[in-house]
């Protein structure tokens, strides 16, 4: 891992203005690269921000806004009963209901991800955890949880406060016949863990409908989690995925 990379973790700020406006432009740079992904799905799939200033407060995609069309410029600011702050636009009211309880319940978590991906929403069908198949997996090893329950469009805190709650403090939650939910101590790991947790749902499903995989051993999977699973890893990762996709599509940052 380059040095100058991991000194960068978590940089550091002249002012609040400055870091908002960072995590804002990473946060715009999530959504292009969701949509990229193909994690789009009519108006389905947040990713938040919590504001560094208004610490009960979070950033977040106007509703009803294409992924791929977002600038810094439209995100909008939301506060702790669900009114939009900042911003001409609406909030999707599961995205208050969901992101709002995770960051209440977890401060040190920075910004939090969801979407109805493909390979996510099929796996969460299934009702279990991801196994350690991959090295890229063991990231999720003994760090991913389920909830699993499902009683139609979450709308309401309350079913918010219980997704928080089966996360805990782990990385990521499955929502069962839903999809995933990941988290992260910045924009940048909680966009990473969730790009690699959906590829990792695909990788099983296809190993599983090939045949019987074979699991990485219980020691081998902590440890490897310790190497590609920590927050600076998922910190790291994030980078090349955003020089990409700001040297491609320059105008998200407007
Ligand atoms: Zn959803």
């Amino acid at each position: 891992m380059a040095d100058d990379l991991v000194a960068n973790y978590q940089p550091s700020f002249e002012s609040v203005e400055e870091e908002r406006l960072h995590r804002k432009q990473r946060l715009a740079a999530g959504f292009r690269i969701f949509a990229k992904f193909g994690f789009e799905e009519g108006v389905a799939g947040h990713i938040t921000a919590r504001d560094p200033e208004h610490l009960d407060h979070f950033w977040v995609n106007p509703f009803g806004m294409s992924f791929s069309h977002i600038r810094v410029s439209d995100l909008i600011r939301v506060n702790d009963r669900g009114e939009v702050v900042e911003g001409n636009a609406s909030v999707n009211t599961a995205a208050f209901a969901i992101h709002s309880a995770v960051h209440a319940a977890r401060p040190d978590v920075i910004a939090a991800a969801h979407s109805h991906s493909l390979h996510g929403k099929a796996w969460s069908s299934l009702g279990r955890l991801l196994d350690p198949l991959t090295q890229d997996a063991c990231a999720f090893y003994e760090d991913h949880a389920l909830f699993d329950d499902y009683t139609g469009v979450v709308l309401d805190q309350e079913e918010g406060k219980r997704i928080a709650h089966s996360l805990g403090e782990r990385k990521a939650v499955i929502l069962r016949n839903h999809g995933l939910l990941t988290v992260g101590h910045s924009v940048d790991e909680a966009v990473f863990w969730f790009v690699t947790m959906e590829r990792t749902c695909q990788a099983q499903l296809l190993a599983e409908a090939a045949g019987t995989p074979v699991l990485i051993d219980e020691d081998s999977a902590r440890l490897t989690r310790g190497q590609v699973g920590a927050h600076v890893s998922g910190y790291i990762s994030f980078r090349p995925l955003y020089d990409k996709i700001v040297r491609e599509q320059p105008d998200l940052l407007d």
